[in-house]
């Protein structure tokens, strides 16, 4: 009787272990489809996309304005007949024939009736049929008036601009150059990357506009030493230079003029992994898990060796940052500290979309340390390297970068500029060309003329 009464004991253990072990299997299952279920579904690889581009008549892609940007007409897919509003929003488009992961293969399983729920699947699956007739139209949050503007201004230059709404992550323009043209994108001879979303997928050295993280880690720290540049200065054996020699420097004037001896000299003080924290707070050496788009990972590193260190906090070293990411940095320094998540959805069929509780906004800063940097930010704009970002209608914050790369053995300079308004008109620029040269000279008058066309 007893090793009866411990036999049932033991069943009723184990039973309730494996009751136990196939909820938690059945919540982590569940877990994972709703986290990753539409990356997995959006792939240009997926054949039941493709599939269903022949026999859906697919919906159609409007921007925020009612512009549409494609549709179908019978199998035939149709695009803006102006060449350079398609030009200047393929990426963000993308195309039909698996070519670039833009919103014809993000949101497919919308613009092609492929968004059912588990019951009527599960009776397709039964009766054997497949789905047919009318996909769902889908309203983006791009401007398509914007993205044509912005695509002209950096005519004859490569590169990305990148314009948010920072309260609420809209994006508003994304513009990648080289580019393409939707329709005859399956003919035409490409060079390589202008298959290449650069706004999401180009990674970057940031050059200065990295001081933004380094700075708010010194704000934090309650750090601002006072130094004398000298113009060049060596640090762990390595030599750190500056375009001027800058005079006495305390940390709110070596922001405003970019000094990089003053910031190689502040970043040794952090300390790499202090440095590093910061950095990740920002969203470097993380994935990121955005629910309209994918976002590659931006990269912060830091060594043992000083030199790397200070080279490092202003942006060189192994940093890498895409031009999406920069954006939404300004957006985070704009929005007190906390980093919106970016969003490229705002319609299906008509109706505002649901997040569903997943909103991935992120706190990144104290309201105080952002509202130390935007001061900062507004500086370097007013008295910095940033004037020719400034407009005479609002006031501009922003931050000039010019980030060095080698290419066939020889030195150039990715020119950058980040920046903002202030609430009454909350927009956020990201400006990147490809060895442009100085940020000051030509990134920051860019985003001057973005700002003027945003304010209207
Ligand atoms: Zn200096």
């Amino acid at each position: 009787m007893k090793n009866e009464q411990k036999f049932r004991n033991n069943m009723r253990f184990s039973m309730g272990f494996f009751v136990t072990l196939f909820i938690v299997l059945m919540v982590y299952m569940g877990y994972s489809v709703i986290k990753n279920g539409a990356a997995w579904y959006a792939t240009p690889y997926n054949p039941r996309i493709a599939n269903a581009r022949q026999n859906i008549n697919g919906g159609a892609i409007y921007d925020r304005n009612g512009v549409a940007l494609a549709w179908s007409e019978g199998t035939t897919r149709k695009y803006h007949e102006n060449k350079s509003i398609r030009r200047a929003c393929s990426h963000v488009v993308g195309d039909i024939y698996g070519k670039t992961i833009g919103a014809e293969t993000t949101f497919a399983k919308y613009l092609y009736g492929l968004e059912e729920d588990v019951a009527t699947l599960l009776e397709q699956i039964l009766s054997g049929e497949e789905t047919g007739g009318q996909g769902q139209d889908i309203t983006l949050t791009i401007d398509a008036a914007l993205s044509e503007y912005i695509y002209k201004k950096m005519e004859g230059r490569r590169g990305s601009v990148v314009v948010l709404n920072y309260k609420t992550g809209e994006i508003l323009a994304s513009v990648s150059i080289l580019t393409f043209d939707p329709i005859t994108v399956k003919t035409d001879e490409l060079e390589d990357s202008a298959l290449v979303d650069r706004a999401t997928m180009g990674r970057y050295p940031p050059g200065s506009i990295m001081k933004i993280v380094t700075v708010s880690a010194a704000i934090e720290q309650g750090l601002d030493p006072t130094y004398t540049c000298t113009g060049s200065d060596i640090i762990g054996g390595q030599s750190v230079t500056c375009t001027k020699a800058h005079g006495e420097q305390n940390l709110e004037e070596a922001f405003a003029n970019s000094c990089n001896t003053y910031f190689a000299n502040l970043s040794i003080k952090l300390g790499g992994s202090t440095l590093k924290k910061q950095a990740e707070k920002f969203g470097f050496n993380k994935n990121f898990d955005y629910s309209d788009f994918t976002l590659y990972r931006s990269n912060f590193e830091v060594s043992s060796e000083e030199g790397d260190i200070a080279w490092a906090g202003i942006g060189q070293y192994n940093d890498l940052i895409t031009p999406m990411h920069a954006a939404l940095m300004a957006a985070t320094i704009a929005n007190d500290g906390v980093m919106p998540e970016p969003r490229l959805l705002k319609r299906v069929d008509g109706s505002e979309v649901f997040h569903w509780g997943l909103d991935k906004s992120t706190k990144v800063l104290s309201q105080e340390t952002a509202t130390a940097v935007k001061q900062m930010m507004g500086k370097v704009v007013q008295s910095g390297t940033g004037t020719s970002a400034a407009i005479s209608k609002s006031t501009v914050y922003g931050k000039t970068g010019t980030a060095e790369y080698m290419e066939n053995g020889e030195i150039k300079n990715h020119s950058w500029f980040v920046g903002f308004l202030g609430e009454e008109h909350p927009y956020a620029v990201a400006v990147l060309f490809e060895g442009a040269g100085y940020g000051s000279a030509h990134a920051a008058p860019v985003a001057a003329d973005i700002f003027e066309y945003l304010i209207g």
